[in-house]
């Protein structure tokens, strides 16, 4: 689906114009979202943005000051989380630990008077979806926080809601539990088709799972797309940086499509400012090539420059630099390097290097206001 597609859809979620205070501190403020049926989407911002407020909001455990919340065309606004149709998985992995994986996931089933074979068989079903079965017999001290995050998924499937929301699920697993939980969990979701909000503050996470990403930032939304247009068309430096790492230097624009940054003229297309307005330019560090000493004064290579390395850093696949731009600009800027470019390359502190910023991956930004 691209955007465009998706406004003939009914959404299954409508965040209309919600606001909340606490007190006099402003946590949310004019947030419009609409989620569609069957879409993953990832909240994702810094410590204190509003996601999880905002998660909130959408179960009724916190009540907006004001707006509405539509689910399934049904005004859910002032309506109490029991009334609500929706699974919740917390960070904390918050099971029974008196109950054993399979009553965890039976206990919803049980309030809801289903007959005992049909819980049964249900929750057998649940551990197989969550690649628990067999475990059903075990207490969650006797699971790993993957395998307890795997039952609290189950027991937040349990009733088929309408709506999954899951709040920072992955967060408190280790760093490969949690790449392998987040896999499985974005097939999950897709092979069951429930709508899902996922609250993160983890930038790869959200682009690995999401099919689209809302960026917050200080209680509002600063971007919503896919994670892909998000990463390569952030639309405010915020953004940019948030997502990824960015590269800014700082210019003014000196035509049409030329930037100048101290005395450095560089290309950057794609810029709709008019002649003297502060811009910064941007471009990931992926992007920032850097050229064998040979082609360094080939004429026909747009935003060639000579750069002093200043900082190495290796990575696994291959090192992240930092070199200090040549000329009055003096600019650190920080490239990635797979290690077999980097092979051919003197990578001493203080080497003499050769950095191309290829046009085409240069975004240009106004400059931040400049508050006295
Ligand atoms: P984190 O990733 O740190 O949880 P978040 O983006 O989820 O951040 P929220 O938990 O939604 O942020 O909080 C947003 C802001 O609202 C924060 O500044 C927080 O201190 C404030 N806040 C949240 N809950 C309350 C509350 N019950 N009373 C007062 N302030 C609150």
């Amino acid at each position: 689906h691209t955007e465009g597609d998706r406004a003939l859809e009914t959404p299954y979620l409508q965040i209309e114009n919600v606001h909340k205070r606490f007190g006099s501190f402003v946590a949310l403020r004019d947030i419009y979202l609409d989620v569609y049926p069957g879409e993953f989407v990832c909240l994702l911002g810094p410590s204190g943005c509003g996601k999880t407020t905002l998660l909130r909001i959408i179960a009724g455990l916190e009540q907006q000051t004001s707006g509405r919340v539509i689910q399934a065309g049904r005004d859910v606004s002032s309506l109490p989380p029991a009334k609500r149709d929706f699974g919740i998985v917390f960070q904390s992995y918050a099971l029974f630990p008196n109950l054993t994986a399979a009553q965890n996931i039976a206990y919803g089933l049980q309030n809801a008077k289903m007959p005992k074979a049909q819980i049964d068989a249900r929750v057998a079903e649940l551990l197989e979806t969550v690649g628990l079965a067999g475990f059903g017999a075990k207490y969650p001290a006797q699971l790993s926080g993957g395998q307890q995050q795997r039952v609290a998924l189950a027991r937040a499937l349990a009733l088929s809601p309408g709506l999954l929301l899951l709040d920072e699920p992955l967060s408190a697993l280790d760093a490969q539990v949690r790449v392998r939980l987040r896999t499985e969990i974005a097939q999950l979701q897709k092979r069951l088709g429930i709508t899902t909000i996922m609250v993160t503050h983890d930038q790869a996470e959200a682009l690995a799972m999401a099919d689209r990403a809302v960026v917050m930032d200080k209680g509002y939304i600063a971007q919503v797309g896919t994670p892909h247009s998000i990463y390569q068309r952030p639309t405010t430096p915020f953004v940019a940086n948030f997502i990824g790492v960015m590269n800014f230097l700082r210019g003014v624009v000196a035509s049409s499509g030329q930037v100048r940054c101290g005395n450095l003229l560089l290309d950057a297309p794609r810029n709709e400012f008019d002649m003297n307005t502060p811009v910064q330019i941007a471009i990931r560090p992926e992007n920032v090539k850097i050229l064998p000493q040979q082609d360094a004064f080939d004429s026909s290579l747009p935003n060639v420059i000579a750069a002093e390395l200043e900082e190495v850093e290796f990575l696994g696949s291959g090192y992240r630099i930092g070199m200090r731009l040549e000329g009055d600009a003096k600019d650190l800027i920080t490239s990635e390097l797979p290690a077999d470019a980097a092979e051919l390359l003197d990578l001493q502190v203080g080497a003499a290097l050769v950095a191309q910023l290829p046009p085409d991956c240069i975004q240009v930004f106004a400059q931040e206001p400049v508050r006295a």
